[in-house]
């Protein structure tokens, strides 16, 4: 039986080609962790961390000191073991859902590989293709239309936009953006930044310029702010801060306070954690997306099987790897043609690491 020998984990600084401001946070630099757990049996799985403090409060100190701790819960187990390492992880620390990631990545990788699957194929999916979404951070509301344009131009038909820190910036980005790209789907992203008392009228106004879905008005801690919004939205509202674990998505359901869950797997932990997040929402009649951090091919690679495997993704919000070059550690991972990723039919994730 195959044994985990090893994990080791190294941080990756990245420059950005231009900071990505949202309403929480600007972000500067990429700064993620990759991870590396060998086996006795020759195969070697790789995995990814990618902490922002201000939305899992994890940094890239915080998942290179949790993945030390977690050593005792891998080294040594079948990578199969998935439920008992994750139990394991979960009693050494709670949440640090990116360093929990970074392992479950890794040991996915090394489990469809030693079937020789890919892994969509061995999630139980059949199709390799997955389309994403691409994001505009908070800018000018005309550089904003600007930038959109130019992706429509480039071939991407969803377009997610962020919002949340001026009102009156969100409704003229919203118009203008809809002039210069008048067929995209449109998905707003307001991370937190609006109150219940005004959210009703700022979705109204979306409603008005076709926006299709919007994340995160409130808060993540006010459920039942987000399920008064909802109540009054023209629009489907979508959880991102408010849902990071399978029990947060039951909440969120009994309360009904979203149409869509946005699962992270830096939010959740990993494949595991989001397979059952996925089968919750699933079974309560709610589609899923799947986004992401400022990640690298190698967990963008991740999600999209992911997403590939599990109809219930609606949407895939899997589009950092664009605003920055990882190439230099991440040889290959799969094929991009806007607006599609493509798997490779290599065994595991299909990547290509120099680590
Ligand atoms: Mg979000």
């Amino acid at each position: 039986m195959m044994r985990v020998t090893r994990i080791t984990a190294e941080r990756l600084s990245l420059p950005l080609e231009e900071p990505f401001v949202v309403s929480l946070g600007v972000i500067a630099a990429v700064d993620t962790v990759l991870v590396k757990i060998e086996t006795d049996v020759g195969l070697t799985g790789y995995g990814e961390g990618c902490a922002t403090g201000f939305v899992t409060g994890e940094t890239a100190d915080t998942v290179l000191a949790a993945i030390k701790l977690f050593e005792p819960a891998v080294v040594g187990q079948n990578p199969f073991a998935i439920d008992q390492i994750h139990r394991s992880m979960d009693m050494i620390l709670t949440r640090n859902g990116s360093a929990k990631a970074a392992v479950d990545i890794a040991l996915h990788d090394l489990m469809a590989k030693s079937v020789s699957l890919p892994l969509y194929r061995y999630l139980g999916g059949t199709r390799n293709t997955v389309e994403t979404d691409q994001t505009i951070g908070l800018a000018e509301p005309a550089q904003m239309a600007a930038k959109a344009a130019k992706l429509v131009a480039q071939g991407y038909r969803e377009l997610k936009i962020k919002a949340g820190a001026d009102r009156q910036a969100d409704k003229e980005a919203i118009r203008l953006i809809r002039e210069a790209a008048p067929a995209a789907l449109l998905k707003v992203d307001a991370n937190q930044g609006w109150t219940a008392a005004e959210a009703p009228a700022i979705l109204a106004y979306y409603a008005e310029h076709g926006v299709t879905a919007v994340e995160q008005p409130l808060p993540f801690w006010d459920i039942d702010g987000t399920a008064y919004v909802r109540s009054r939205s023209p629009i489907p509202i979508m959880v991102d801060e408010s849902c990071f674990t399978p029990p947060d998505a039951v909440t969120i359901i009994r309360r009904q306070a979203a149409d869509i869950i946005n699962i992270k797997l830096m939010k959740c932990g990993g494949i595991y954690r989001a397979l059952q997040i996925d089968a919750i929402a699933e079974a309560a009649g709610l589609p899923t997306m799947l986004g992401c951090m400022l990640e690298t091919r190698l967990s963008i690679a991740a999600g999209a099987h992911l997403v590939a495997a599990r109809p219930n993704f609606i949407y895939a919000d899997l589009d950092s790897f664009n605003d920055f070059d990882d190439s230099d550690l991440v040889k290959s991972a799969f094929d991009f043609e806007i607006p599609f990723i493509r798997l490779s039919e290599a065994p595991g994730l299909g990547v290509d690491v120099n680590y």
